[in-house]
């Protein structure tokens, strides 16, 4: 079976409750390829998951943009997947590169979480990408490797984890990465699955391209053979999130 399209929209640290509702009406009016085409999942700041969640449309999914690395109690400040469970939030994304590098969350940090998480029934969309010193000293590869073994050490089942490949210097940035080198990226991330889980995961297993992905670029991106959905950010707040949803057809 294939790798169904996936499209993911990060609203960051943003909105207020009128920008909130008139986004999801946006979303909720638009007519876009049918679920089984592609799956779109939308991750509004927490305190926004449960109006998000009563508002939008069911044929669209609700993810949190973090979750603590363990269940619940005296860490302040912090959600657990236990409670994105309880609130019936089935997504999460985990290490995203603002809190990589604003919050020093280390590669064995994120790779519990996203353990934890799963191990909560909590689906991840786990967030690699280098950063723009690692590209021009040629690191890309390794950089995500060691990323990607720190995830993949702790975990076992591949089942509800999609690999989001956002470059660092491509988020928020408007320097996308070309179709040439979301492929390359892809096709080598999917060959580190394959070598270092299985060739059934490297098969089965969405790698998502994230950074700068706007309407006018989406297209050509999402023509690439392992290029399976993206991650949006700003663009997530626009209507022009609509036309990146329909680059899965
Ligand atoms: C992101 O935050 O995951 C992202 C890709 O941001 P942007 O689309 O704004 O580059």
């Amino acid at each position: 079976m294939g790798r169904k399209f996936l499209v993911g929209g990060n609203w960051k640290c943003n909105g207020t409750i009128e920008e909130v509702k008139k986004i999801v009406t946006t979303l909720n009016e638009a007519e876009v390829p049918p679920e089984d085409v592609v799956e779109v999942i939308i991750s509004p700041p927490f305190v926004f998951l449960t109006l998000v969640k009563s508002l939008l449309r069911l044929d669209f999914y609700v993810a949190a943009q973090n979750c603590w690395v363990r269940n619940g109690g005296a860490f302040t400040g912090e959600i657990s997947a236990e409670m994105l469970v309880n609130l019936g939030i089935p997504w999460v994304i985990l290490g995203h590169s603002e809190r990589r590098s604003l919050l020093n969350e280390t590669n064995e940090f994120v790779g519990d979480k996203v353990a934890y998480a799963l191990s909560r029934g909590v689906k991840v969309i786990a967030c690699v990408g280098e950063t723009l010193e690692q590209r021009e000293s040629d690191s890309t590869m390794e950089v995500i490797a060691v990323q990607t073994k720190a995830i993949a050490e702790r975990i076992s089942n591949w089942d509800n984890v999609v690999l989001a490949y956002e470059p660092v210097w491509a988020i928020g940035t408007g320097k996308v990465a070309t179709p040439i080198q979301a492929q390359e990226i892809h096709c080598e991330l999917r060959k580190w699955l394959k070598d270092n889980v299985s060739p059934e995961v490297a098969e089965s297993t969405r790698i998502i391209y994230g950074g700068s992905v706007n309407g006018s670029n989406c297209k050509d991106l999402a023509a690439q053979p392992d290029v399976d959905g993206f991650l949006v950010g700003g663009a997530s707040l626009k209507p022009e999130f609509l036309d990146i949803i329909k680059s899965a057809t």
